[in-house]
């Protein structure tokens, strides 16, 4: 099948990257800002005869999205991968900041979907996989921009699957708990050694851990709208 990842660069989007191409579909990894990881990426795959070919994509840009359409055409799966965090008192959050969060994190979901939908429709079979958080159900001090964008996937996610099931198209969305990615880089032990603590299964996810969600909800044939935490039980 043919598979797009936002945000596949590195973390979360660059291990559901690889786990699609090793299982042998043909997958499209997108980048924005880090150019570097999936040539190599792209490299190690073709020696073990799997296809990833990194592409370019601002996915908070509704031009860039097009342009990423018109270089790839129709896909099998989405996944709305691409995201950002940031850490600050609603006070400190200012009207851009709110904008950015919003745009990348869930106006991306929107466009991307849109888009690459229509394909879908015409062969009546689809897969869209959102990647949401364990925020966008119980939401986080501080994150209140990224637990919104967060919330809005997981809804966005239950009404796009009643629109696309007559169509034979599936969305669902996967709710990380505490996975270790660049994304909590900023985190200190003590924090991670914390989060640890308050998680049932007593310890820090892996990226691992998503990618093997969201092969599920590709293979899944009678399952749509719903929001899956992965997190060992982390925010229950
Ligand atoms: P990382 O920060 O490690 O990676 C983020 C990825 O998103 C990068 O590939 C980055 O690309 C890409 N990205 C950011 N902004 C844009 C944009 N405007 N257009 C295109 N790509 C963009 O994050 P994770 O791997 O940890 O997170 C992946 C997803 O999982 C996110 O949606 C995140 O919110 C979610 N998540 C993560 C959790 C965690 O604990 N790590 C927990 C819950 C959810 P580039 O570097 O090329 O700019």
């Amino acid at each position: 099948m043919k598979v797009l990842v936002t945000g596949a660069s590195r973390g979360i989007g660059y291990c559901i990257a690889e786990s699609f191409a090793r299982r042998g579909d043909e997958v499209f990894a997108t980048y924005r800002t880090t150019d570097t990881t999936l040539p190599l990426l792209r490299d190690k795959l073709a020696e073990d005869g799997f296809a990833l070919r990194p592409v370019y994509c601002d996915v908070s840009n509704e031009k860039s999205v097009l342009a990423l359409f018109e270089e790839i055409g129709d896909v099998d799966i989405l996944v709305n991968n691409a995201g950002i965090a940031q850490f600050a008192l609603l006070s400190d959050i200012s009207g851009s900041d709110w904008d950015n969060m919003l745009n990348t994190n869930l106006k991306s979901a929107f466009l991307c979907s849109k888009i690459f939908s229509r394909g879908m429709i015409r062969k009546n079979f689809g897969r869209i996989i959102n990647i949401s958080s364990v925020w966008g159900i119980v939401g986080a001090s501080c994150e209140t921009h990224y637990s919104a964008s967060k919330a809005g996937l997981c809804g966005f996610t239950r009404a796009l699957a009643k629109e696309l099931g007559p169509s034979g198209v599936t969305v669902n969305c996967i709710a990380p708990g505490v996975i270790e990615t660049e994304m909590n880089a900023h985190l200190s032990d003590e924090d991670m050694a914390a989060l640890c603590d308050e998680t049932p299964l007593g310890r820090i996810g892996k990226p691992e851990d998503v990618a093997h969600a969201a092969l599920f909800f590709a293979e899944a044939d009678f399952i749509t709208g719903e929001t899956l935490s992965v997190g060992g039980g982390f925010g229950m």
